[in-house]
């Protein structure tokens, strides 16, 4: 830290993303890729984005705007494009949280919600998940907090019903509800469709993993109106072009294209249900998980030291070192090609630990 840094910051423990090592080829199940390219729409409309890069992007993503809400059934303005969906969380965080409105998450959720609340001076609690790492959502009635709700969860994959969210939404009128939905096209109920019901809710969602760009960096954020108003006037008071023209190309590409995304999505579904079968013949438990992870653990071998041996033999899992999770291993769930090297390798682990 250099003797300039603001006091502002300086308690500051910053998030440390998913390793990206540049040294080998990994067999990358780490931070929850698609396994598949982008659409071939999405880098056609890219590519001719970038033939007018000398231009500054169009700030209220136009184009891209009428094509998901042709797709979604939404208004214009119950829409906002961000620099993936961090950025919408980031926003939610500036323009809902403050000391009368402190924010709630569960303990074992993204690891990105305490950061942003610590980055914007925003009190929060967590509250912890039940011994099966499913939610209490008695918890979250009348808490009278701005709730966070990753739906599934993360890294655990566990979903919440649309009965239990709207449960929190009506017991906390005079607070918004944030639902993160990075992981729901893998088959989780979407609470997109509450969105002319609620007042209080937001709901974000990601291009990152359903519709294989994450290095585009892709999110958007769902509500009523003037939810939506609200996070524009954070969006044009830090950087009205914050996403690029040519992933706002790629983004209409993608949606003209959803039936691509959404052959991926159950390709990953059938996938998952192969990974975790095997995963159990190994003797493995793991959480049921609606996203394109698995969180899975062995009652023999460390959590960690599976981590370092796949690592070691080019095969890259996420291993978080909160003690209540120590024990687990978050999965992406990969091509078949993929999961059959993790299985392999996981098997030679095996076999020269016993
Ligand atoms: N929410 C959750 C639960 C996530 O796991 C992630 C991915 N790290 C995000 C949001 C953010 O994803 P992105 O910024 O790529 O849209």
């Amino acid at each position: 830290m250099s003797r300039f840094f603001s006091q502002k910051y300086n308690h500051l423990e910053a998030y440390t993303p998913g390793e990206q090592p540049k040294d080998m080829q990994y067999v990358k199940l780490n931070t929850n890729e698609s396994p598949f390219p982008p659409s071939e729409k999405a880098l056609k409309y890219a590519a001719q984005a970038a033939e007018r890069l000398q231009l500054y992007c169009d700030p209220d993503c136009t184009v891209l705007t009428r094509e998901f809400c042709k797709l979604y059934g939404l208004e214009k303005d119950e829409v906002l494009f961000t620099n993936g969906s961090d950025d919408a969380l980031n926003f939610a965080f500036m323009a809902f949280c403050d000391d009368d409105h402190p924010a709630a998450f569960p303990d074992i959720t993204y690891g990105f919600y305490p950061v942003f609340a610590a980055l914007n001076r925003v009190p929060y609690t967590e509250i912890p998940l039940k011994e099966d790492f499913t939610i209490n959502v008695d918890d979250y009635c009348g808490i009278n907090k701005t709730v966070f709700i990753a739906n599934p969860n993360a890294p655990t994959g566990i979903p919440l019903s649309l009965s239990d969210i709207e449960k929190i939404l009506k017991t906390n009128p005079d607070n918004v509800v944030i639902v993160d939905e990075a992981y729901v096209d893998f088959g989780t109920d979407s609470a997109v469709g509450l969105i002319h019901t609620y007042d209080n809710l937001l709901v974000t969602q990601t291009f990152s993993k359903s519709r294989s760009l994450a290095g585009g960096r892709l999110g958007m954020a769902m509500g009523n109106r003037s939810l939506i108003q609200d996070l524009n006037t954070i969006k044009y008071s830090t950087n009205p072009y914050n996403v690029n023209s040519m992933t706002q190309a790629a983004g209409v590409g993608t949606i003209l294209d959803d039936d691509y995304a959404k052959k991926n999505c159950a390709t990953i579904a059938e996938n998952r249900a192969y990974l975790t079968a095997e995963l159990e013949k190994l003797g493995f438990v793991h959480t049921p998980s609606t996203a394109n992870f698995v969180f899975a653990k062995h009652p023999e071998l460390d959590g960690g030291g599976l981590y370092a041996a796949l690592k070691e033999r080019g095969v890259l899992i996420r291993h978080f070192t909160k003690e209540r999770i120590k024990d687990y291993n978050r999965i992406t769930v990969g091509t078949k090609e993929q999961i059959d090297i993790l299985l392999k390798t996981i098997r030679e682990i095996m076999e020269e630990t016993a």
